[in-house]
């Protein structure tokens, strides 16, 4: 049986905002069945919670925005993408600042804490958003679909600079590789949009300890790209992230083309119109036959990290 997940206790983490600057603590906390992944703004009166759902979308420029009333958490995707990539469906999400601090660029110290603090099963089935026929979105250079079939992402981007040129990778969401293959990637950006984004009140917080900068020839970090797509990979990432919002684990074969958190979240919606496209399946208590067949049951579940 598959069942609903949290953290089996809090997990704590200190850093700043990549786009604000700003100091910022984190603590995900364990919730029980039903309740989804909420934040809760720590340092607004009252204690706004805002859901991370993608009816919530309020930004999409360079990182995702989430909003109800007065409060807005931004750069949520690498820690979504982190909690559903370990498959927790419900947690309490303490932040005391507008934006999740941005770690390394990647979710790698994300994956690894919350893999630390292990897992606890909730005695409600989880729920799934299976695709019963594709659906797509093309707009200009860029598109998305989605298609019946095991959980995959295939994500391909498209840039003129030497060290990236045209990439493509595909993650399979049931192969048990999120924390190896796609926490670690970084964030990206080139050198001549830094002075730019500064103007606009973006990458405040940027530097070679939390992304990865390219000039016009190759990489100013010192230490490296960490896998030869790294830039790719870290585009899954994003795209996990904001999958995420659809508050249900997406059982279906996605591909992206030169996307971007806005095409993730005008797709999301442009999907959800389509009601007759999916269907929200609760297995049945005892089908272990859907467990293996849709690799629902994934081996970390209870796995020491
Ligand atoms: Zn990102």
């Amino acid at each position: 049986m598959v069942w609903q997940k949290t953290l089996a206790r809090a997990v704590d983490f200190v850093g700043i905002g990549l786009h604000g600057g700003q100091p910022t603590r984190l603590s995900v906390q364990p919730a029980p069945a039903h309740y989804g992944l909420r934040f809760v703004r720590t340092d607004l009166p009252g204690r706004p919670q805002v859901m991370a759902h993608y009816s919530r979308v309020v930004g999409t420029l360079r990182a995702t925005t989430l909003g109800e009333g007065e409060a807005t958490v931004a750069t949520v995707e690498h820690l979504l993408a982190a909690l559903w990539g370990l498959g927790v469906d419900n947690a309490l999400i303490l932040v005391d600042s507008p934006e999740i601090p941005i770690m390394d660029g990647s979710a790698a110290s994300f994956a690894r804490s919350l893999g630390l603090a292990g897992l606890r099963s909730l005695p409600w089935p989880r729920s799934y958003l299976v695709i019963r026929h594709a659906v797509e979105l093309r707009e200009d250079q860029q598109w998305m679909r989605v298609a019946p079939g095991r959980p995959s992402i295939t994500y391909q981007i498209d840039f003129s600079h030497p060290m990236i040129r045209r990439q493509r990778y595909t993650f399979r969401m049931d192969d048990n590789s999120f924390r190896r293959e796609i926490a670690p990637a970084r964030t990206f950006g080139f050198l001549k949009e830094v002075e730019h984004l500064r103007a606009q009140g973006l990458a405040q917080g940027g530097s070679l300890d939390n992304a990865l900068v390219l000039d016009e020839q190759g990489v100013l970090n010192p230490e490296g790209l960490r896998f030869p797509e790294e830039c790719v990979r870290h585009k899954i990432l994003d795209a996990l992230g904001d999958l995420a919002l659809l508050g249900l684990p997406l059982v279906g074969r996605v591909e992206v083309g030169r996307g971007s958190h806005a095409l993730h979240h005008r797709f999301l919606e442009h999907l959800m119109r389509q009601e007759s496209a999916w269907q929200v399946w609760t297995p049945p208590m005892h089908n272990r036959e859907f467990s293996s067949a849709w690799g629902a049951t994934p081996a970390w579940e209870g796995a020491p990290a």
